[in-house]
């Protein structure tokens, strides 16, 4: 077998792009941009330990099988909708105009719902930085495909392989997109993982800056899926409300979620502490499945979003931890936005997890 990392990729993100966000209220472009893949997979290439392939399709069942199916309809139409109804003329992102929280209704039963399923994605959407363009909808599908080949290619033999994500995830619910999330890549591997490829025990571990809150809701009952999350303390940072330490699962997944959130300018010392934890709750879990890895980049010490202190070569100490666990790996991108390190941080967090 070849000793190349097997990277999974798609050209279909490329669509997804000319996005824009409200950051504090001011509209900037999104720091979520095809730029950040080419410049992991031109980091990766160079580097040459690495064998790049496309996805297979999954078809929609793994989707269905974690999220919502009327999100999920409303998704894929909400774009076609827009633009027959003139809302757009298709030059720019599409975000609806209305967000239905819970608060809305209060004590009024549900109601009709508006035809245009532009208008509905309001009911799905939990901030603006997840807008929709014409490629929007066929990038979040070949994500999902990434995900699943990089789990099959491990299923298959592999000690270790990437899936260069994009959309990333880990900010989509159930039943909610949010945070240049779409659908929750690494939830469905691991929920593909229990049903198709006969694991009983599956663990996430989320490097994500951000809290994966997405994956700690659709696990958050689940004691067959440990979700463990280091990410800024969202006391400070996105998504502001979850992500705090005292959360820890309920029901048949009670203790089975663990969060870490980190004091900002956090640097490898007290991280690596905060890992070890997790290792060591992975180890107590004994998954026998891959260990899927949410791995984001934004805890990167000049990330422009984070505030966190990782240098790049802490991403394969880093990695040298993960790895030691002996597990095989399905590690899925999430995050980062610091462009011109993202290669190098990718090549350092590999290297380290397959233990060079
Ligand atoms: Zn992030």
């Amino acid at each position: 077998m070849s000793d190349l990392v097997p990277v999974i990729r798609s050209d279909a993100h490329l669509a997804h792009t000319g996005l824009i966000e409200l950051a504090s209220g001011v509209e900037i472009p999104c720091w979520e941009s095809p730029e950040r893949v080419l410049a992991i997979e031109a980091a990766l290439l160079e580097d040459g330990s690495f064998a790049f392939d496309d996805p297979t399709e999954h078809g929609r069942a793994p989707i269905l099988a974690v999220h919502d199916a009327e999100m999920v309809e409303v998704f894929e139409h909400a774009w076609t909708d827009a633009l027959a109804a003139g809302a757009t003329d298709g030059s720019r992102a599409w975000l609806p105009d209305t967000f239905l929280l819970a608060a809305y209704r209060g004590p009024m039963p549900p109601s009709e719902l508006p035809a245009g399923r532009h208008h509905r994605l309001g009911g799905y959407l939990f901030d603006t930085a997840t807008p929709i363009v014409v490629g929007t909808w066929t990038a979040a599908l070949a994500a999902v495909d990434v995900a699943l080949t990089a789990a099959e290619r491990v299923l298959g033999g592999a000690s270790l392989a990437y899936g260069l994500c994009r959309p990333p995830g880990h900010h989509a619910a159930r039943g909610m997109l949010g945070g240049y999330c779409y659908f929750n890549n690494a939830a469905i591997v691991a929920e593909w993982l229990r049903r198709e490829g006969g694991a009983r025990r599956v663990a996430i571990l989320d490097i994500d800056y951000h809290h994966g809150n997405g994956t700690q809701q659709i696990f958050w009952e689940r004691g067959d899926v440990l979700y463990l999350s280091l990410h800024a303390d969202p006391a400070r940072a996105y998504p502001y409300f979850s992500g705090y330490a005292g959360e820890q699962g309920a029901g048949d997944g009670a203790q089975l979620t663990r969060n870490w959130p980190l004091p900002a300018r956090t640097g490898l010392d007290a991280y690596a502490v905060a890992l070890a934890e997790a290792l060591r709750m992975i180890v107590a879990f004994a998954p026998d499945a891959p260990l899927v890895i949410s791995a984001g980049f934004d805890t990167f010490k000049r990330d422009p979003i984070g505030d966190l202190s990782l240098r790049t070569p802490d991403y394969r100490d880093i990695g040298r931890m993960i790895g030691g666990l002996g597990l095989p790996m399905i590690v899925l991108q999430e995050g980062g936005y610091a462009i011109h390190a993202l290669g190098a941080n990718a090549v350092a967090l590999l290297s380290g997890l397959r233990g060079t």
